[in-house]
């Protein structure tokens, strides 16, 4: 894998409204070296243990944004440090950020993950849900987390249609919130395999790991 020219060809590829958040999870400290030389200071991760160790030796302008899910027991090791949490999945989880975020003197960015896969194992929210945490009262005295947008992950499958119409489903949901909650600004939609499918359906933000730094070994 030729890191560095990944990382050119995906800034290149990609529209100007959206970002590219390289997702470094598994890898080294030296591939994302090799891509902070080539302009990227987004990095993502999915275990808070192994993003903070990977913050703690890489430069400090690198924005962590962690895509993972997340207990709330673990908060705490990533509120003094993480730029922007993709996953919010409930009101217990946004009130830990919260309070952690407070410590830290910090205001933590998030993302609430609605369900759009058909798959069991993917977490997630329906747009009810969501709707009910932007509205509740706990939410609006939150002074230290702000939500800036919405995150899905499609089914994994070949099937084009369904991956372009689960995108177009999570679209539509964020449209409609955008109109209620204006400080909705984020699309977090699209992975390596699915990423033109998610721009092309308004995502303002893809996540693309193994296309820029290569497969992952999980042993
Ligand atoms: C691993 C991961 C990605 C990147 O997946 P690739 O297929 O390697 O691009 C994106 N989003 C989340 C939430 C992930 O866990």
């Amino acid at each position: 894998m030729d890191i560095s020219e990944n990382i050119k060809k995906y800034k290149s590829e990609l529209p100007d409204n959206v970002k590219l958040v390289a997702i470094s999870k598994t890898k080294p400290n030296e591939d994302i070296l090799e891509a902070y030389r080539s302009g990227q200071r987004i990095f993502g991760e999915n275990k808070i243990q192994e993003m903070t160790d990977k913050s703690e030796k890489l430069p400090e302008d690198i924005e962590w944004h962690m895509v993972g899910h997340v207990q709330r027991n673990k908060v705490k090791y990533m509120a003094p440090y993480v730029s922007l949490i993709h996953a919010v999945d409930s009101l217990k989880l946004l009130k830990e950020i919260n309070k952690r975020a407070r410590q830290n003197e910090r205001t933590i960015q998030c993302m609430l993950q609605i369900k759009i896969a058909e798959e069991d194992s993917k977490f997630g929210i329906d747009a009810e849900e969501a709707k009910g945490i932007l509205n509740s009262e706990s939410y609006s005295k939150m002074e230290h987390v702000k939500v800036i947008g919405l995150m899905g992950m499609a089914t994994f499958t070949e099937e084009e249609d369904q991956v372009r119409s689960e995108f177009k489903y999570l679209k539509s949901v964020f449209d409609k919130f955008k109109d209620e909650f204006p400080e909705l600004k984020e699309l977090s939609m699209g992975m390596s395999g699915d990423y033109k499918i998610a721009v092309n359906c308004g995502s303002t933000m893809v996540r693309i790991g193994s296309s820029i730094f290569g497969e992952r070994n999980y042993n």
